[in-house]
């Protein structure tokens, strides 16, 4: 997943440095004298986040007032590019705001958000309702064959306008005003949301406390409940939570097959249990509420609106792509249950249900394979995967990092790296931030940027990103050992960061990648993490040294795309579900989430044991914001990693250099610069086709 903060979304971003003598005890306020200017998260306290970022909307404001009272005939320079280097105050504090929400969800960080976000959700609608402003942008639209401009500056150009016109400037008041409460509305729900989902998440837990009932469980899974139970304040006892590190590897290994019944409704009801987090008539709310903005802005449906500016353009696409996986991906996952059904109904086991396809799915692996990926564990311990991805990024474009010990982290827990170019030159630093604080962080991995790669008068301005993840820590004597899946989400996450790094763009706005191929960087990067030529490097054993022995790197490859209709399906049924919702010409006034979902899912005929991998009251994707109509992003952007990963197989070299330069000068340094599809048949020299993806998948 990649987040990025409001105001990037908005193409509206900065490189003006603004000094400023108010609120002189504020450290967000105060110059960031930093190593590499990154924030003084150190001085950072709760109550400075308000008065800075009301501040730095004040002075984002005043910046908006002076391009609009410049009484010079608007053009480019006076006018797009100023505004796209305005509000960088703003986009520095915001951005770590955002962050501390997510990494540090306190209860008074959540207040603060609570106060912020209507706030912030105004002053952005203020400024893309401003009329006069566009009157400027318009200006310079219309005028924009005499002005001279290259195609950075057009693509800016066309993107700023585009913008406008897609958030109502053109609009007549009355359908403004109502817009506008659309908005602010959709974004108090999405923080809802979000926060009723943390809270569900946070507060359940599954305690043990007979060790029978631990049985199947490893040592370190079951040290890592002690450890959570013990946290609780219990003792002898065991807990498991609902956030994936601890809920998977129980509906992977654990014997009793009522405790997995029990912690995976659980798992499965997160945002519908009809209590204060409950997160259903949020859900039929903001459906509403998406549909009705849709309409005032002349669309059919809220996925006409999104997708107008994506790779993808319509909803036909969109469904074209999932249809056509849907039906291999059912016929592979049937075959995996007829696998396992045999040895559940040896247990005893009639009722197969969701909450046992992991742990026989384990069971047939091992039968099938002679595999588990507890073996495999030893050998990809945090630090070897992370030299791993530093050893893969630097075959590939000759960059290093190196530890930065004396700087200011956004967490006691996060580390710093810097980026330099083969020749020494500093590209930026890249924070890293891997293990779950359950009730704090949110779930799941993403990257964001501190501040983004642009240029001020003519100087790079160099990025400061940061990953961040929920992986199990290392217990005992043992350091964190990831399991494969978590090893890929981690060369996921670095891809997105290397895209940051590695980004050069004149422009703020210029940086703003559509969602369906956003996820091109990322996932390319997982295909180099299981290469026997990239393990040999990094994975060795945690503690003899060992490195990971050839019998179990063939396994590996044997093991290979088993197990992909199962994934495949519920990351369909999810993608389904999304589009589902924002397809619909009219709302039903009684719409209700568990019949529509169940609707959506029978229609298609989906195994009855197969949920999609969020449920509507946990999908934050489409629900807290950022990735609504846009769950389809991740196959999306698979054909293309899988038809880019090709380009380097066909000449028989991972590490193919020219293959590598002409990826990182065409995509990676690109940003949105130029149309996704003509930036990848610049790298390419055609268009991605559909079959490496189904190779790789395993479904043709
Ligand atoms: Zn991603």
């Amino acid at each position: 997943m990649k987040t990025k903060n409001i105001i990037a979304a908005l193409a509206f971003s900065a490189a003006m440095l603004t000094s400023c003598n108010s609120n002189s005890n504020n450290p967000l306020l105060e110059e960031w004298n930093t190593p590499f200017g990154v924030a003084p998260f150190d001085k950072i306290k709760v109550e400075h986040y308000k008065p800075a970022i009301i501040e730095a909307l004040k002075q984002h404001t005043a910046e908006i007032d002076a391009i609009i009272n410049n009484p010079a005939e608007p053009d480019f320079d006076n006018t797009i590019a100023a505004l796209d280097a305005s509000g960088d105050l703003f986009n520095r504090i915001y951005a770590v705001f955002e962050s501390e929400s997510s990494i540090n969800a306190t209860p008074q960080v959540m207040e603060v958000e609570m106060e912020l976000v209507p706030l912030v959700s105004k002053h952005f609608d203020e400024i893309s309702m401003n009329e006069k402003l566009f009157e400027r942008v318009r200006f310079v639209y219309e005028n924009r064959e005499s002005m001279n401009l290259d195609p950075a500056q057009m693509k800016l150009l066309t993107d700023t306008y585009k913008s406008y016109e897609r958030s109502g400037a053109t609009l007549p008041q009355q359908s403004k005003d109502e817009l506008k409460e659309i908005n602010s509305r959709i974004s108090e729900l999405e923080m809802l949301f979000e926060q009723h989902l943390l809270k569900e998440t946070g507060e359940y837990a599954l305690v043990i406390d007979d060790q029978k009932n631990l049985a199947g469980l490893s040592q370190a899974q079951i040290a890592a409940a002690a450890k959570r139970a013990e946290g609780m304040g219990l003792e002898n006892r065991w807990a498991f939570g609902l956030d994936n590190p601890s809920v998977m590897p129980f509906l992977q290994y654990a014997d009793n097959a009522a405790l997995r019944k029990e912690i995976a409704e659980a798992y499965l009801n997160r945002g519908n249990n009809n209590n204060e987090y409950d997160n259903k008539a949020i859900v039929i709310e903001l459906v509403k509420l998406r549909d009705r903005k849709a309409e005032i802005l002349g669309y059919k449906t809220y996925a006409d609106y999104v997708l107008e500016d994506r790779m993808a353009k319509t909803s036909d696409a969109v469904y074209g792509l999932l249809d056509q996986l849907w039906k291999p991906a059912l016929r592979s996952a049937s075959a995996e249950l007829a696998d396992m059904k045999p040895l559940a109904s040896k247990d005893g086991i009639t009722d197969f249900g969701y909450s046992d396809w992991r742990y026989y799915f384990e069971k047939v692996k091992a039968a099938k394979f002679d595999y588990s990926d507890e073996e495999l564990r030893p050998y990809l311990s945090f630090e070897n995967v992370r030299k791993g991805i530093f050893y893969v990024a630097n075959k590939l474009y000759g960059i290093t990092f190196t530890q930065i010990e004396n700087i200011p982290v956004p967490n006691p827990e996060a580390i710093a790296f810097e980026c330099r170019e083969a020749d020494g030159r500093h590209l930026g630093v890249i924070y890293m931030d891997m293990f779950a604080r359950p009730g704090l962080k949110r779930g799941g991995a993403w990257c964001t940027g501190y501040r983004e790669q642009h240029y001020s008068n003519g100087e790079r301005v160099a990025p400061v990103v940061t990953i961040v993840g929920n992986f199990t820590r290392g217990t005992g004597d043992e350091p964190a050992l990831l399991t494969p899946d978590e090893t890929s989400t981690f060369f996921h996450e670095f891809g997105h960061a290397l895209q940051g790094l590695l980004q050069d763009v004149k422009y703020n706005g210029n940086a703003s990648i559509t969602r369906d191929f956003v996820e091109l960087p990322s996932q390319i990067m997982e295909h180099w993490a299981f290469e026997p030529q990239v393990l040999k490097e990094y994975a060795t054993h945690w503690s003899t040294g060992e490195v990971i022995p050839a019998y179990l790197i063939e396994k590996l490859d044997r093991v290979g795309k088993y197990g992909q209709g199962f994934a495949t399906v519920e990351y369909l049924a999810a993608s389904l579900l999304d589009m589902d919702y924002h397809t619909m010409d009219k709302i039903p006034e009684d719409l209700d989430v568990e019949k529509f979902e169940s609707k959506v899912l029978s229609d298609r005929k989906i195994l009855s044991q197969i949920p999609p991998r969020y449920r509507s009251t946990y999908f934050r994707h489409v629900f807290a914001g950022g990735y609504t109509v846009g769950y389809y992003s991740y196959i999306w952007a698979e054909v293309l990693d899988a038809d880019a990963y090709e380009a380097f197989k066909e000449t028989g070299d991972i590490f193919n250099q020219d293959v590598a330069g002409r990826f990182r000068k065409n995509v990676l340094e690109r940003g949105g610069e130029d149309d996704a599809m003509t930036l990848y048949v610049n790298f390419r020299g055609k268009k991605p086709g559909i079959e490496p993806l189904l190779k790789n998948r395993g479904l043709k």
